[in-house]
């Protein structure tokens, strides 16, 4: 299996050194070298897409030339490894274990786009990403390496949907950490009013892996769409559960077995990008794991994290209820149809009302708020309601 991103036979954290020695840095090197001009073609060229949960995958090219199109002088750029949605662990593990890759990725950011402060968001509940993000910096300021870049490690607010973009500015401007409305877009108008570049964390590793490696040898991974590899959350019902890194395009059933999945005909169903992502039955599991082939499913790549349900250990409708009942723990509540939204489906699915469910999840899905988190929980009603023979109508 081709790994860009991580290095599976590492032991403990990737330091300084380890990471110098398999070519780290010098990528930053050549960038400091050749200019932002340079460099925002190679992301451009390279064709990577974001990796954060709102799970779109928008090309990271484009989100950087918005920040660099911008006539203000001051920018910001942030790394978000806030991780706020529940089952993901990747950008965690990423921070923890090999925290010289975000590291990277964010100074080259702040070299293309002019920025000199630069934010590491983490996640305020692990202390070893935590530890990993302040020692990669203390490492890399007295190795020389930050090149006149302030870096501040900053522990994520305690909400649900705190690695929200715009909640992460809210929080890093000494607010509570909740969603604003957009537009405008941080990229216009983000921290204290400047031009600001909200990146997630493994996204940041994807282009210190670009510049370590060079676009052809990028491309030459995953799919002409989806170019390179991603790092999936596998848990549930699996033997190993864990972060795997894979290329797009595997086959979900081949990521399934590398975690240690129960055969097919013992699965329930499968949520393939975290909790607000549509549940695939057991004969949809080839589905190569691209932002558009799970999208042409009804379902969404979202945060990557994969979720494995075993029939012996749940019904349908349970399982549906119950994710709800989560997901609606997670609203922050601030915008009523958000709030209000969750609570009626949650009253129908409790009330076994399945019509009145799909009611309920068809007006949650075109947002009812300042953040996609409804659109989620609506994805994931909606395609339980719609694909499974528990629900099937009357
Ligand atoms: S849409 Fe929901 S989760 Fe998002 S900000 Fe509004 S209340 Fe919070």
């Amino acid at each position: 299996m081709t790994h860009l991103l991580i290095e599976p036979a590492q032991e403990g954290r990737e330091d300084l050194a380890a990471y110098r020695a398999r070519g780290g840095y010098a990528g930053l090197e050549a960038a400091r070298t050749r200019g932002s001009g340079w460099v925002l073609e190679q992301v451009t060229r390279a064709g990577l897409r974001g990796r954060g949960g709102s799970g779109d995958g928008r090309p990271i090219g484009q989100k950087w030339q918005r920040v660099a199109a911008s006539r203000v002088p001051e920018r910001y750029v942030v790394a978000n490894a806030a991780e706020s949605q529940a089952v993901s662990r990747k950008d965690r593990y990423l921070l923890a274990r090999f925290p010289h890759r975000v590291l990277e990725g964010l100074l080259i950011a702040a070299q293309a786009l002019g920025a000199r402060e630069a934010y590491l968001y983490v996640r305020g509940d692990s202390p070893e990403a935590l530890d990993g993000a302040r020692d990669a910096v203390a490492e890399a300021g007295a190795a020389g390496l930050l090149g006149g870049v302030s870096v501040t490690v900053q522990p994520s607010a305690p909400t649900a949907v705190s690695g929200e973009e715009t909640a992460i500015l809210d929080a890093l401007e000494g607010l509570e950490g909740y969603p604003q409305p957009k537009p405008p877009r941080p990229e216009e108008i983000g921290l204290r009013g400047r031009p600001t570049l909200v990146q997630n964390a493994e996204s940041l590793a994807a282009v210190a892996a670009l510049f370590r490696l060079g676009v052809d040898r990028v491309r030459a991974v995953g799919t002409p769409t989806c170019p390179g590899t991603a790092l999936f959350t596998v848990t549930g019902a699996v033997d190993r559960p864990g972060v795997y890194e894979v290329p797009h395009g595997t086959p979900l059933a081949q990521l399934l077995a590398l975690a240690g999945a129960p055969p097919r005909e013992e699965i329930l169903a499968v949520l393939p990008g975290g909790l607000g992502s549509g549940p695939l039955r057991p004969d949809e599991l080839d589905v190569p794991l691209t932002y558009e082939d799970l999208a042409a499913l009804g379902s969404s790549l979202g945060n990557s994290a994969v979720v494995v349900f075993r029939r012996a250990d749940a019904t349908l409708p349970d399982l549906v209820r119950e994710n709800v009942a989560l997901l609606a723990r997670g609203s922050c509540g601030q915008c009523r149809g958000c709030r209000e939204g969750h609570e009626g489906l949650l009253r129908a699915l409790e009330a076994g009302d399945a019509t009145e469910a799909r009611r309920r999840a068809e007006v949650l899905l075109y947002g009812r708020g300042n953040c996609a988190f409804p659109t989620g929980t609506a994805r994931f009603a909606l395609r339980a309601l719609q694909e499974f023979p528990a629900f099937a109508r009357p």
